[in-house]
């Protein structure tokens, strides 16, 4: 059963926003275009196990993607967790081309693309780290011992994949046999299930205990709120600012008209500048004079909360849509 579907994370929403809005002359674009593609890269590798994890008995495995918890002092970060009453299974994706080489005994792995080498952190150390700090939460959340187990998947049918000295390889998969390696351990540990309520609920307070990463992405690349284009941009030819004339926005590029253009633009203005909103700020980043227009606007903007009153209303946007 799926109990935290896959979309887009929080990050990719954040990179997107902030690529088509951050100014050439902060000099951080190819840098953020870069972190995107292969944010990206990721989230499509692990669109494409998504056909696979179909298989799976719906009755028997609880499925959530990209879960955040907190371990009491740090925060971790699980690209496929899957909890079946027999052991719990979690799954990184790599979505890496070329030749890959795991090697064991510098813990790295070298791609060959290109007639170029390049070398990355070994995987399964993360992996290895991920599974110790699960267990750790699930210890401390007053649950009894599970087995855990790890896979990485590497989702791209092109990728040679050769290891050296790695003790670990044949947890190294391709996703069309991640279904079987699963079904193997659930006939290796069926003999001792926990109870079926017990599975249940691990995966509901996983879920609710998921933190998004609200980390300022300004923050990160350095930038300064200047460094941001304001305005409504046209979903018609991507322009930046449309003009509001009469009920609509107006694109001075294409003349693309649109009643609901700056619902976008408050969603990127979330995801960039703040968690709250006041009207002033609407103003200032939808380019608007009109202090009426600019409630309207909100008021119309869809997942928006208000709180306050006059003038110390501001609005929030609602947790589900960055979940
Ligand atoms: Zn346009």
């Amino acid at each position: 059963m799926k109990v935290k579907e896959l979309k887009p994370s929080l990050t990719i929403q954040k990179l997107q926003a902030l690529s088509e809005r951050v100014k050439e002359s902060s000099g951080k674009l190819p840098l953020i275009q870069s972190d995107l593609r292969k944010f990206m890269s990721g989230y499509n590798g692990e669109k494409s196990l998504e056909y696979y994890l179909s298989f799976l008995p719906n009755d028997q495995y609880y499925v959530l993607h990209d879960v955040r918890l907190f371990n009491g002092t740090h925060f971790f970060q699980l690209d496929l967790l899957i909890i079946s009453p027999c052991f719990v299974a979690i799954v990184e994706v790599k979505n890496m081309s070329g030749h890959l080489t795991f090697d064991g005994k510098f813990n790295q792995v070298v791609q060959t693309k290109n007639g170029e080498q390049k070398a990355f952190p070994d995987p399964m150390l993360q992996l290895q780290k991920q599974i110790s700090q699960y267990r750790s939460w699930l210890k401390k959340n007053g649950y009894p011992e599970i087995p855990i187990h790890g896979f990485i998947v590497m989702s791209n049918p092109y990728t040679i994949l050769t290891s050296e000295n790695y003790e670990d390889d044949n947890l190294i998969i391709r996703p069309q046999t991640l279904v079987s390696n699963l079904q193997t351990l659930m006939n290796y540990y069926e003999t001792h299930p926990l109870p079926h309520r017990i599975i249940k609920k691990i995966s509901k307070q996983t879920l609710k205990n998921h933190i998004s990463d609200h980390t300022s992405i300004l923050l990160r690349y350095g930038l300064k709120r200047s460094d941001i284009h304001p305005g409504v941009k046209c979903p018609q030819c991507s322009f930046l600012p449309m003009d509001r004339i009469y009920k609509f926005w107006r694109c001075i590029n294409c003349d693309f008209k649109s009643k609901d253009a700056h619902f976008t633009a408050v969603r990127d203005y979330f995801l960039l500048l703040s968690d709250t909103i006041t009207n002033q700020q609407c103003r200032e980043f939808l380019l608007i004079d009109c202090l009426a227009l600019a409630n309207r606007l909100l008021q119309s903007t869809p997942h928006l909360t208000k709180s306050g009153h006059y003038k110390s209303t501001v609005y929030t946007i609602s947790e589900q849509i960055n979940l």
